[in-house]
Formats: structure tokens, C-alpha cells, sequence
């Protein structure tokens, strides 16, 4: 019913006009900053001459900065107390106490009272041409009626929904579903296998699962409804699965599944939102980290909501009317904040894209550009440097005069990249905003924009910190780096209201990982470079965490499978054209084993397939004797990252090594591989 054949609406331009939005005027040949005018939230501070002096403003006050944000541009059932108690030393954040709110009104009914025949969503469907448009009453309904079925079915405030879907109107529905009861929903990646997605399932408690019986991408059906089976076959705690049809061809249906779409019909459209507190629970997120074990990052209500909405405003630059474009899957954090949230909440049109870059043909993001009129497109690095590849005529067949800004997100943007997705597909006239944030960070918290208008620019960098945002860089003692023209750890060094508050049942694990570090400041992860001009410039994970195609994987994860067949491994990432980073895995045969080593290279990417994901699967495995390592037993990466980087001047001090001729044959097999 609403998956494959929702009915299409006019979509309505409201009329709030981009000249409220007009942020400069002149004045006698001098410009003349309107705060009230280029950010509504600000009107109330007082001698504001420019953004910088806002930006400032923002990181000395954040407090009454973040209160003023959230009193305009959320709607509260009761006003919050307190704007901030948050004591980063102890992993103790808490935004806007006091306050109760839904985020599913904040994202829905207060737009079907001012707009509700504006498209809230357009979803891309696998088949070009194909798309459905979703209007702000019709998802409120398709919300409250899913809202209705959960409640009918026992999800209480407080419990945790798994879903396990494809970008489509009924995902957000779900989340949206959870949101409007208090139910905390946890999407899973709809490529993760059935051991990976059963894993999350379990960690998270979920009796509920959402699912679709087949997914649709790049014209292959994926059987989803089967992965699920197999999943909730090890989830003992599973009482119900939700499955909604994408396609029409039936799947096997157990006592415990449902159909979704038909026991909506019998709902109410009308559903009474949970009155929630700021800090009760929205969603987790499972992220890879640098142990085998997936952590459920646990956002909440309000501070999450307002980040995400005021990143998505004020870095690309969305005005009411705009149709914005994020690709992203809506199982990873950017689908979240930047195809959900973030323009629900500022009751924007949002594309839901369900294929792929090079499906039916590499034109077809550009093609999508021209028939949707998208004014802003956000996408990953490794699918411009894909497009790239193809050449320009894919992108010089459509129309992508809508275009206004160009987002990145994901992975560092390398410069040739950068350039093409500016000169080309921008026609050198929309800023490329390259974003820098994580599932940690709820939203944007790096990007060049917002700055003046005509303020430059640097390709493949991040730039400049948001609005409440105080990047610092930590040298190896852990001591604030001053000085510009430096790298260092990344590190944010006050709380703001989009930041992850724990990891789902281990905060002892988000204090260790994020909060002790370097006590007093949040870490990242990542390492950055600060320019002589004190523009920021991500280079890189600090950890054992690598990034495939903008997927973040532990080595330790693709460790752990590999491992259970052979004696042991070592994975790394390397420098991967495309992907960004590529996965080479060094791996030690058991003893006495005789074994093929192709028909074993095949079998560990059959394994970790099947236990996490295709994309985490290796590039290249490396059969070696011995592992170099330490006289304490730890194995050098960093010894291995230099081999599979051609760096041999580079491989430093050996003499700590247990046995340094490991290192030799290593060399060797990797100049034969
Ligand atoms: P995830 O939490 O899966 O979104 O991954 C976040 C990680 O991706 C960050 O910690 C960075 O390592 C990387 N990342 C995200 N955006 C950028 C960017 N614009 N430049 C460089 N690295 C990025």
C-alpha cells in the first residue's frame, strides 16, 4: 500500500520567502550584518557586527547560544529549566532539563498545521523515474497509524525497535513511529548480514523488529525478510516482526510476522504523542570501534533534534522551499541527521535515494538532480571519485541549474575529486561544503559554511568549526597544541547539544573511549591538521578504525572473523583509489593446514560477508609465516601500514621486535603479491 504505489502531490513552494533569509545589505558600499536576518535564532544577542563575532559568541556563551536556539526553533510541551548540566570529565551531558517535548510533532504536526500538502519526502526509488512524493499529512498519518500498531502490539515508552529497511517513506515512518510512543528505534544498515543485524538485535533488547519481505538496489532484489529470519532465529528476545512489501512478490510469513500495511489500515490516524523529556532516549546507532564489539551510540530527544536542524539549516544553506538531496542510507548516521531529521524538523522536502551512482547508468545522480530540481546534493567522496572515473558527459547530459550547494561527507575529500564535483558538476558556481562530524557527533560539527558568503573556500578541508563548536589539537602528552601550521588528536572541548551521551549499556566504555583520553575534552578519534590560516583539515583515524567507502570498520571486527580459520590475522587499511581505504589482511595459517590459498582467500571473504557486510570484506590477504611484534606479544600495525604503503625508509626503530626477519618475509610476499 504505501511502499510501492504512494500517491503523488503537487509539491507546494511555501511561500516564506528567501528574502526573510537575505543575510547582508549594504550600507554605503559597507556591509552590514542582519542577525535577525540570516539567523532568527540570534535576533536577541546584542552587538553582533559580523558571523565571526556570532561564531564567537556561540563557543564563549554557549549556554545562553544553545537556550536561544532551542526556545525558536523546537516546539516544547513545557519549557526546559536548565540549558546545559554537562560535566565532560565524567561523560555527564545533559541539554535543556526540564523540557518535554515529541520529536515525531516537532518533525511533522507542526508543519501539517502551517503547510500540509508540502512534500515531506521524495522518495528516489530504485527505478529511475519511478519516485513517489509524500506529503507532510500523508506521513503524519502513515506515523500515527504505525504509532497505533506499535502501541496495539506492546511497545511501550522505553523499549527499543530494531529496523531493518531499505531508504523508503515507511523507514521514516518507523522512526518517526517510535519517536511519536517514546520507543527508541535502532535502524540497522539493510547490508548488514543476518549475524551482524542479529548481534544489534540483541545488544539492544528489541522484541520488535521492522522489516520489508525484499529490498531494491541497482536492479537486484535482496532477500531482507530472509536475513531477518535468520537473524531473529538467534534472538530469542524477538516476539514480533513488522514486514511491510516493497515488492509484490510474497515471502514466507512465521506466527511471530506481521503484515505491516494491512494491520495499519485498521489504525487510527491519529496518535497521541508520548510527552518525552529532552534526555530521554530517540535512538542508538551501532558504530564500529576499535574492539570487535559494535557500540550502540545513544542519541536523545532534544539536543539531537536541535543540532541536527540547525546544522542542516546554516551549512548548506537550506531555504523553506529547497529540495535537498542526501544519498546517504538511512542506516548510517548521515540518513539520520541529513535525510530525516534535520529537514523534518525545518519542514523541509527531503529525497529518500534507494539505488545506487551507477545505476542504470553513472548519469544517474545528475538525472535525479534534473527531475527532482535538487538544490542541494549531499554524497559521499568515494562515489564522486567513482563518477569521476566515468567521465564528464554523465554529468553534462542534465540540467543541475537548481543546484545551490554541494555537500561531502564521510571521508576526506581528496583534491582531484573536490575539483570535479565543484567544476563539473557544480559548474564551479555552488560552494562544496566538505562536512567532518561522526555518529558520535549527531550533526555537522566542521565544515566551511556557515562563514560570509563570499569567504573562501579551501578544497578537501573542513575548515571552519560550527556555531557552539571549539575544536582543539592535543600533542602526544596531551597537552592543547597552540600554535597553527600543526597536527594533533581532534578534539572538541566543551559539550554541545548533538553529542552522543553514552554507549548503550557501557558507559564505563564511552568514558575510557571519548571522555579519558584527554580528561576535559571530548576525543574524536581522529587526527587534524590546522593551517597557518587555523583552517582544520581531517587526516585521518587515530585508531584501529578504517574507512571503507565511507563505512567505518574495526580491523579488530574483520579480525575476529578471520581469525576463528586460521591461526592469526592482521588487517589494516591502505590507500584505495575509490574506496578510500581498502582492506589488507596479513593472515597466519593454522599448523599442519593444507589448504589452497585462493580457495582459502575466498572463504574468509565468504565469512566476513556473512558475518558483518560485503563492504568490510578484504581487498587483499597476504598468507605469511609470523606476524611482526612486539617482545610483549602486540602486534606492529604500524610496521605492516609501511610495507603495504611502499614506505620502507619509514619502517623506524625494529629493534623492539621479537623477531625482526618477520618483517623481511613480509616485504618479500608483499612485492610478489
Ligand atoms: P561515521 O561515524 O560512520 O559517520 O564515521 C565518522 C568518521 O568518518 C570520522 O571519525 C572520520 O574519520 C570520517 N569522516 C567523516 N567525515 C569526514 C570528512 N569530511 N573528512 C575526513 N574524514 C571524515
Amino acid at each position: 500500500m504505501w511502499l510501492p504505489c504512494g500517491r503523488a502531490s503537487r509539491r507546494v513552494v511555501s511561500s516564506f520567502s528567501r528574502r526573510v533569509f537575505r543575510s547582508y545589505f549594504h550600507v554605503e558600499g559597507r556591509r552590514k550584518f542582519n542577525v535577525a536576518a540570516f539567523m532568527p535564532e540570534a535576533a536577541g544577542i546584542q552587538g553582533l557586527s559580523d558571523r565571526s563575532t556570532l561564531q564567537e559568541f556561540s563557543v564563549s556563551n554557549g549556554e545562553s547560544f544553545w537556550a536561544a536556539a532551542a526556545r525558536h526553533r523546537l516546539s516544547w510541551i513545557s519549557p526546559f529549566h536548565t540549558a546545559q548540566d554537562c560535566d565532560l570529565s565524567r561523560g555527564r551531558i545533559k541539554w535543556f532539563e526540564g523540557g518535554k517535548l515529541n520529536v515525531s510533532v516537532n518533525c511533522l504536526d507542526r508543519h501539517v498545521h502551517t503547510c500540509p500538502e508540502k512534500v515531506a519526502l521524495i522518495w528516489e526509488r530504485d527505478e529511475p523515474g519511478s519516485e513517489v512524493e509524500v506529503t507532510y499529512r500523508q506521513l503524519l498519518e502513515m506515523t500515527c497509524r504505525l504509532g497505533n500498531l506499535l502501541r496495539r502490539r506492546g511497545v511501550k515508552k522505553g523499549d527499543c525497535v530494531t529496523i531493518y529497511m531499505p531508504p523508503c517513506p515507511l523507514a521514516v515512518a518507523s522512526m518517526l513511529a517510535c519517536a511519536r510512543i517514546g520507543a527508541a528505534h535502532n535502524v540497522v544498515f539493510a547490508g548488514f548480514s543476518a549475524e551482524a543485524l542479529a548481534e544489534r538485535i540483541r545488544d539492544a533488547h528489541s522484541s520488535t523488529v521492522i522489516t520489508v519481505n525484499q529490498g531494491v538496489r541497482g536492479g537486484k532484489v535482496i532477500e531482507l525478510k530472509k536475513t531477518v529470519d535468520t537473524a531473529v532465529d538467534s534472538c530469542p528476545m524477538v516476539q514480533q516482526v513488522l514486514v511491510a512489501m516493497r515488492t509484490e512478490n510474497p515471502v514466507a510469513m512465521t506466527a511471530r510476522d506481521v503484515d505491516m500495511e494491512e494491520e495499519m489500515l485498521k489504525e487510527d490516524v491519529v496518535c497521541e504523542p508520548a510527552v518525552m523529556d529532552s534526555e530521554d532516549v530517540l535512538f542508538l546507532l551501532y558504530t564500529s570501534g576499535s574492539t570487535g564489539k559494535p557500540k550502540g551510540l545513544v542519541h536523545t530527544q532534544a539536543g539531537y533534534l536541535l543540532y541536527a536542524a540547525l546544522t542542516h539549516r546554516y551549512v548548506f544553506s537550506y531555504h523553506d522551499g529547497d529540495v535537498f538531496g542526501c544519498v546517504a542510507d538511512i542506516g548510517w548516521i548521515t540518513g539520520h541527521s541529513y535525510s530525516v531529521y534535520g529537514p523534518l524538523a525545518n519542514g523541509g522536502t527531503t529525497v529518500l535515494f534507494e539505488s545506487t551512482p551507477i545505476y542504470p547508468d553513472p548519469g544517474r545522480y545528475w538525472e535525479m538532480v534534473q527531475r527532482l530540481k535538487i538544490n542541494q546534493f549531499y554524497g559521499a567522496p568515494t562515489a564522486i571519485r567513482l563518477l569521476l572515473k566515468y567521465g564528464d558527459q554523465w554529468v553534462h547530459k542534465y540540467d543541475r541549474s537548481t543546484l545551490k550547494t554541494l555537500g561531502s561527507v564521510g571521508e576526506p575529500i581528496n583534491t582531484e575529486a573536490w575539483e570535479w564535483y565543484h567544476r563539473v558538476v557544480g559548474d564551479g558556481r555552488c560552494p562544496v561544503v566538505d562536512t567532518w562530524w561522526q555518529t558520535e557527533t549527531g550533526g555537522i560539527c566542521i565544515s566551511p559554511r556557515p562563514s560570509d558568503p563570499d569567504a573562501e573556500i579551501v578544497p578537501g578541508m573542513a575548515m571552519r568549526p560550527f556555531f557552539g563548536i571549539k575544536p582543539v589539537l592535543m600533542d602526544t602528552e596531551g597537552k592543547v597544541l597552540t600554535s597553527n601550521n600543526t597536527s594533533g588528536a581532534l578534539c572538541i572541548s566543551q559539550p554541545w547539544p548533538g553529542m552522543a551521551r553514552t554507549i548503550h549499556n557501557n558507559h564505563q566504555r564511552y568514558i575510557e573511549t571519548y571522555c579519558q583520553p584527554y580528561p576535559g575534552y571530548f576525543f574524536t578519534g581522529d587526527g587534524a591538521y590546522r593551517s597557518k590560516e587555523g583552517y582544520y583539515q581531517i587526516t585521518g583515524r587515530l585508531d584501529d578504525v578504517i574507512n571503507v567507502s565511507g563505512h567505518r570498520i574495526g580491523t579488530a571486527e574483520i579480525e575476529d572473523v578471520v581469525c576463528s580459520a586460521v591461526a592469526e590475522s592482521a588487517c589494516i587499511g591502505y590507500s584505495h583509489d575509490i574506496k578510500g581505504q581498502g582492506v589488507y589482511t596479513f593472515v597466519v595459517l593454522k599448523k599442519d593446514v593444507d589448504v589452497q590459498e585462493t580457495d582459502l582467500s575466498r572463504l574468509l571473504n565468504d565469512m566476513v560477508s556473512k558475518k558483518i557486510a560485503k563492504y568490510a570484506c578484504p581487498d587483499f590477504i597476504q598468507f605469511v609465516h609470523r606476524l611482526p611484534k612486539t617482545r610483549s606479544g602486540k602486534i606492529m600495525r604500524r610496521v605492516l601500514r609501511k610495507v603495504v604503503e611502499r614506505d620502507l625508509n619509514g619502517l623506524g626503530d625494529l629493534s623492539t621486535l621479537d623477531d625482526p626477519a618477520a618483517v623481511q618475509e613480509i616485504i618479500q610476499g608483499h612485492r610478489e603479491h
